[in-house]
């Protein structure tokens, strides 16, 4: 996924379509059927069926009839019921996004019957899970439940008046036990209106069968009649495009289909050639949402942003290059613990640094090679993910496999309480992507230009997604920790055990400067021009002051006494409503002993600061003047376009 905001940010805080060119309606079936295909070499594996092992008959039923109430009716039919009773479970949480959500407060009207319809008895295990009475079933039970969606993201749902956006996990309850068996998927939904999924390229079929749940739930739908479909190829596969926007001027898609196929086929290049006949980007634009969103899936991704697509193409397209590079790193090529899913609880992993930063650093390196940056936005961007690392107070405390590990507390959890996030953790999408740097530079470095991280990825990706199948999931197995720093070691020949020790695992500095300076680049800090002294603080105006929202350890205001949540009133009897606190500070020299008066629960007192430096906070890499021609060679290896 992608996420448009700090890590720890979420407390308080989107024609006709063609058939494929070479399709008729002979091959419907064959093109219903691709997942089956691509991930059915392992399907007489059944992982975790419990004693109940006889696969069911699984029929799925979407009926949208009223969108504005936000309520759609969901059915489950499971035939050839042979135990005493099933237990139907809403998952916890979705793939991609390490929260737990608990889907199944949006659940309401849960109801079962049996073969002749009649009512079967029902009860709730937990939070999540309704256990059917299935002994006067007559072998079939019907569930019925209706679910709340009116969130437009890449983990809920949204049905309203201009579409049904679902998000399988959201929506679909599974047969606890039957999570391998096969589903028929069917949409009841407005005629006008299109379905548009990774299941199929037409969007007038309704009916779909996938091999099991997970893949279910990894196909997001898009249900709607305003939304626009276009296509493209590349590599004999299929790329399709379809964008909603609210916004009514903003039919003009030209340059987002334009940067997407130099994107594709940029990335297509780089890595082996995925296993299916086609792959379908969904993107929203919207006006009016607090924040955008992206999130894989098999053959898919959602994109939501806020705004048009005039104002945001090149911000989707940035998304779109990390989303797209998602097919092989993390859906394909996957830690352990990300599939098969256990969708009641956390799923961990120390390795989202490798799975999101990594697909950050490409996303970057792609948009560069692909030509929709220049070469001063690529170092810009890294630059700027530089500068993050090293003002996160978080930086000496937690790894990127301890951040990794700890996704669940803040990839967009809702925190009802207060927390020390902003200074005790890192983002592993920030230090991720710089560590694909470090090593991408090290192994160019270490085998003189003549391998790259890419090298890595297409190894790992051959041996773990390529290589023989554990589950009824799909092919492939999962990597542990320690198969990223083997293949490593195993692709350039050299021992990155201290790098991991020192980098991955641990948390010194991360040696910025002296991995530029291997391709001839330094990494330069200035404070900005006029910068006056700091004090450490993050703060908000508010009416009678400024209030400290954050405060930077061991910075001016921490060696003062100050606190969080305290409320400046003036600066020196000068007060900072009528004028910020930057100003206010602005003409005293670095070391200068200044009063402060503070507002703390109603009383005031005055508490003296001694200002600091002012923060290099500017970050740009610049060539070296001493850099080497075999430098300057690796160096031009590393951004050459391609
Ligand atoms: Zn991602
Ligand atoms: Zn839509």
């Amino acid at each position: 996924m992608r996420l448009l905001l700090p890590h720890y940010a979420s407390k308080g805080k989107q024609k006709r379509r063609r058939p494929l060119a070479t399709m008729h309606p002979a091959c419907v079936q064959g093109l219903l059927l691709f997942l089956s295909l691509t991930l059915g070499r392992t399907g007489g594996l059944r992982a975790a069926q419990g004693p109940n092992a006889r696969p069911l008959d699984l029929a799925y039923t979407v009926r949208v009839d009223r969108p504005t109430t936000h309520l759609v009716d969901i059915e489950i039919v499971a035939h050839q019921v042979e135990q005493g009773n099933l237990q139907f479970v809403m998952p916890a949480w979705a793939p991609g996004r390490y929260a737990i959500y608990d889907f199944a407060k949006n659940v309401q009207e849960f109801s079962a019957a049996g073969a002749d319809r009649h009512p079967l008895p029902w009860s709730k295990l937990d939070k999540q899970t309704w256990r059917v009475d299935a002994g006067q079933a007559g072998g079939t039970v019907r569930a019925h439940y209706r679910v709340y969606a009116n969130d437009l993201t890449g983990s809920f749902s949204q049905v309203d008046g201009v579409h049904a956006n679902l998000n399988g996990a959201s929506v679909f309850m599974y047969v606890d036990g039957h999570k391998p068996d096969p589903i028929t998927l069917s949409i009841e939904a407005p005629a006008e209106w299109k379905v548009i999924s990774g299941f199929s390229a037409f969007t007038a079929e309704r009916t779909f069968r996938t091999r099991n749940y997970d893949l279910l739930v990894d196909t997001p739908l898009e249900i709607s009649g305003d939304c626009s479909v276009d296509q493209f190829q590349e590599e004999g596969k299929t790329i399709e495009v379809a964008v909603h926007t609210y916004n009514d001027d903003d039919s003009d898609h030209a340059r987002l289909l334009a940067g997407l196929k130099k994107l594709v086929h940029v990335e297509m290049a780089a890595m082996p050639p995925p296993d299916f006949p086609y792959y379908l980007f969904i993107f929203h634009f919207v006006p009016d949402i607090p924040m955008g969103d992206g999130m894989e899936h098999l053959n898919s991704t959602q994109i939501i942003i806020q705004g048009s697509v005039r104002e945001a193409t090149q911000e989707a397209l940035e998304t779109a290059a990390h989303e797209f590079f998602h097919l092989w790193n993390v859906k394909r090529l996957r830690p352990v613990a990300l599939g098969p899913f256990d969708y009641t609880r956390e799923n961990y992993s120390r390795s989202l640094w490798f799975a999101e930063g990594i697909t950050t650093y490409y996303s970057y390196l792609f948009l560069l090679r692909c030509g929709l940056w220049t070469r001063e936005q690529f170092l810009g961007r890294l630059a700027s993910e530089i500068q993050t690392l090293e003002r996160e107070p978080g930086e000496k405390l937690m790894s990127a496999e301890s951040s990794s590990f700890s996704a669940w507390f803040f990839d967009r959890s809702p925190q009802m309480q207060e927390t020390n996030f902003a200074n005790t953790t890192i983002s592993y999408y920030n230090k991720g992507a710089l560590l694909g740097m470090l090593l991408d530079l090290e192994i160019r470095s270490r085998t003189e230009g003549h391998k790259s991280l890419l090298d890595v990825m297409r190894l790992m990706y051959h041996e773990f997604y390529q290589g023989p199948g554990t589950s009824y999931y799909g092919p492939g197995r999962g990597y542990e920790e320690k198969d990223v720093l083997e293949a490593l070691n195993s692709a350039t020949g050299s021992d990155f055990t201290p790098f991991f020790d020192r980098y991955v695992s641990g948390t010194d500095a991360l040696p910025i400067q002296e991995a530029l300076a291997t391709e001839g680049l330094q990494l330069r800090t200035e404070a900005p021009p006029g910068a006056g002294p700091d004090l450490g603080v993050v703060v908000q105006p508010e009416s009678r002051g400024i209030r400290i929202t954050s405060i930077f350890p061991g910075g001016a205001a921490d060696r003062a006494g100050l606190s969080r949540d305290d409320l400046l009133i003036d600066v020196d009897d000068q007060s900072l409503v009528t004028q910020d606190l930057w100003t206010r500070l602005k003409p005293y020299p670095v070391g200068a002993n200044v009063p402060i008066t503070v507002e703390r629960h109603g009383r005031r007192e005055r508490i003296t600061v001694t200002l600091d430096p002012p923060i290099p906070n500017l970050y740009s890499i610049i060539p070296s003047p001493l850099a080497t021609p075999e430098q300057v060679a690796l160096r031009e290896a590393w951004l050459a376009a391609h």
